[in-house]
């Protein structure tokens, strides 16, 4: 254990001392503070960074709360009985409280510090190696343990490597974070072009951010996107699934998406989304810009909100484009419909690889919109009672919302629903009186539309 031992780095970081900043562990959560004070006890140093020092100095509630540390993992991993290591890209440490992770990772080098192990007089010994690169610049694996400031300097942008540290509780700043914080901008470290070609996706959290809170992206920040904007497609579709999730559930999905399109990201995730809408009319624009504003309004409201409701907003206008092609071929309406729902699945999966458990859901809510338009007597209660039932008839408004004319439908189940048994029997009854059946059908129109 390395006990008492200064931290190596620690003297290139500018100082904020307590009563220079606002955070006090009073918005830290017990869990974090607990980890902190564990690490520091058994001689190892743990810090706040990331996120939740970047919200807490802007007066935030913080998502969550990331450690970290010169402990490695296997010495996290003693220290705390109700943790376990992860990893995919590297190794982290995740310490479960209740119903609550701490993610802690050990301080890592750039990767620049491979080349370190060939200089005459490295600059300091690496603990651990195990680092990889694509041929085109790309990070594959990065495990090689470092310092503090070096730990820093990898970060992405500089207000999130901002440190903070129960002793004294002080606040440690290795580039221009907090000069930063207070002009709200974000900053990548380092050389921008250089930063992206290692981790393109580098890009879409700086508008991610950006969105999120408020800040600008400095010039020398965003100048490469254009020229780069296409390294995301060397990015897997379930990293990129991942992003998107965060992009459309993080309170401001409208304002992300406004700038994944201003700065010509967008299509690296919801290509088909936007082919379809430049060739579509206002009703599919206005829906999904609908969708993203009430996911914005329920997440504010301390509501949850649905993937698979989203996806089914985002790819109703490809879905439905599909199925304008498919209408003059052969197979009944709901054969064009099965066969327009997987190709459109089909092709966002190549983007993003969203989970099955989402696919089907947004695929039911689809279906059920068929069968909430036809009202068919005997199946309007198993409609009622389907699991999914409540998503559609959200969708249903949505589309009424947008503009779509559905003979005010959306009403007849919402009286449907708050009908007592009586009445539901009544409404029943109603429709399913033989009906002059308008033979009316556009390319437009919705899955099952007779
Ligand atoms: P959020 O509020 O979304 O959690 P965050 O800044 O905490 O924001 P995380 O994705 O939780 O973002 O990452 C934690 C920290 O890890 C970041 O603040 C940043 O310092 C670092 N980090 C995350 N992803 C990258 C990346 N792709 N490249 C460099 N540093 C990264
Ligand atoms: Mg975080």
């Amino acid at each position: 254990m390395n006990s008492n031992l200064p931290l190596p780095g620690l003297d290139r970081a500018h100082i904020i001392e307590r009563d220079e900043h606002p955070i006090s562990r009073k918005n830290i959560a017990h869990s974090a503070l607990k980890v902190l004070y564990r690490l520091n006890e058994s001689g190892f140093h743990g810090y706040l960074v990331g996120g939740g020092v970047r919200d807490l100095l802007l007066g935030n509630t913080p998502k969550d709360f990331d450690i970290a540390t010169n402990a490695t993992p296997e010495e996290i991993r003693q220290l705390f009985r109700n943790s376990r290591i992860i990893g995919r890209r590297f190794k982290i440490v995740h310490i479960r409280y209740g119903r609550e992770i701490i993610e802690v990772t050990t301080f890592r080098a750039h990767h620049n510090a491979l080349n370190e192990i060939d200089d005459a007089a490295p600059r300091r010994q690496i603990r651990g190696l195990d680092s990889a690169h694509s041929s085109s610049g790309m990070i594959l694996r990065d495990n090689v343990y470092g310092d503090i400031d070096e730990d820093a300097l990898r970060r992405d942008f500089t207000v999130n490597a901002l440190y903070y540290t129960v002793d004294h509780f002080r606040v440690l700043d290795f580039s221009t974070g907090m000069d930063d914080l207070r002009a709200r901008q974000l900053r990548i470290i380092g050389d921008p072009v250089e930063r992206y070609r290692e981790d393109p996706v580098r890009m879409l959290r700086a508008i991610r951010f950006s969105a999120k809170l408020g800040f600008t992206i400095e010039e020398a920040t965003q100048r490469p996107f254009r020229e780069l904007a296409k390294l995301l497609k060397s990015i897997s579709p379930a990293r990129l699934f991942d992003e998107t999730l965060k992009i459309m559930t993080g309170g401001h999905a409208v304002a992300t998406f406004a700038q994944l399109s201003e700065y010509h990201l967008g299509h690296f995730l919801f290509a088909p989304t936007l082919k379809a809408l430049t060739q579509a009319d206002d009703t599919w624009c206005k829906l999904v810009d609908l969708a993203l504003a009430n996911t914005d309004k329920r997440l504010a409201a301390g509501k949850s909100v649905t993937p698979a409701f989203l996806f089914a907003a985002l790819l109703w206008p490809v879905l439905n484009t599909r199925l304008g092609q498919l209408s003059n071929t052969d197979g009944n309406q709901h054969q064009h419909f099965v066969q327009a729902a997987n190709q459109t699945l089909a092709e966002q999966l190549e983007y993003t690889a969203i989970p099955r458990r989402f696919t089907a859901a947004s695929r039911e809510i689809w279906e059920l919109q068929y069968r909430l338009q036809r009202r068919n007597k005997r199946s309007i209660e198993s409609v009622f009672n389907h699991p999914r039932f409540r998503a559609a008839y959200d969708f249903l408004l949505l589309r009424e919302e947008s503009g779509e004319e559905l003979d005010s439908l959306g009403q007849w189940w919402t009286d449907f629903q708050i009908g007592d048994t009586k009445r539901k029997s009544e409404m029943i009854a109603a429709v399913s009186k033989p009906r002059k059946r308008r033979r009316r059908r556009s390319k437009r129109e919705p899955p099952g539309v007779t």
